[in-house]
């Protein structure tokens, strides 16, 4: 569905627009970029938590996949860990590739101009194909993945996303394995960042836009 076709009631001015202090990578560890301070809000998953549901979505997979050839492609950067926990826990053979998807670059939202570096990706024709992403927004950047990867025919392809902020969604797109469904809050943690800081967090955390222009 085109942009303007809106398909969950989102107007202009609702779109989710990138924290102005997560668009440029900070130089060295700092609390703050540009002089606004990344504060860290509410904690919505705890890594418990996240153990546990990451291990229900692993089963999930094993069912449903059985014996056969898996192909697991991980969105760089953010999917890192929620891949390698995956994977893990499949305790299954699997193979692995990646893609690297830029959305956002120097643009305040999202606008579904995605590019997609497909070097690493692997041998995907005939093969059965999973892709991992760390969240889901508006769904243009799956939605380039999915166009790209059917173009090489694999024998089935599904997405598992740890996180779906399903209210901005602007394309429909119906993801397979979902972790958790949040609102439309910037999170980082458990390999999402801000401005490449705080991909380190075990924990899923709110970063407060309170005080940047460009925020909500
Ligand atoms: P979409 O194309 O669905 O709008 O964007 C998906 C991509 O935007 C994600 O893979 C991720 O890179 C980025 N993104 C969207 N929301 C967030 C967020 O709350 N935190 C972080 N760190 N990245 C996000
Ligand atoms: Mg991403």
């Amino acid at each position: 569905m085109p942009a303007a076709g809106a398909p969950h009631g989102l107007n202009h001015a609702k779109r989710w627009m990138i924290p102005r202090f997560c668009r440029t990578p900070a130089a060295g560890n700092l609390p703050s970029v540009e002089g606004v301070s990344l504060k860290l809000e509410e904690t919505l998953f705890t890594a418990e938590e996240i153990r546990r549901r990451v291990e229900e979505l692993s089963d999930l997979i094993r069912a449903d996949y059985g014996g056969r050839d898996l192909h697991l492609v991980a969105m760089m950067k953010g999917s890192l860990f929620f891949a390698a926990d995956i994977i893990r826990a499949l305790g299954r053979r699997v193979t692995l590739g990646c893609l690297v998807a830029s959305s956002y670059r120097e643009r305040t939202v999202s606008e579904g101009n995605v590019e997609l570096l497909t070097q690493g990706m692997g041998e995907v024709k005939g093969r059965h194909v999973l892709v991992v992403d760390d969240i889901v927004d508006t769904g243009y950047t799956l939605e380039k993945i999915r166009e790209v990867l059917l173009a090489h025919e694999p024998a089935t392809l599904k997405f598992a996303v740890f996180l779906d902020k399903v209210e901005m969604r602007k394309v429909a797109f119906d993801v397979d394995y979902v972790g958790y469904i949040i609102p439309p809050k910037w999170v980082v943690g458990y390999g999402l960042d801000c401005a490449e800081q705080y991909r380190e967090l075990g924990s899923i955390r709110v970063i407060d836009p309170a005080g940047d222009e460009n925020g909500i």
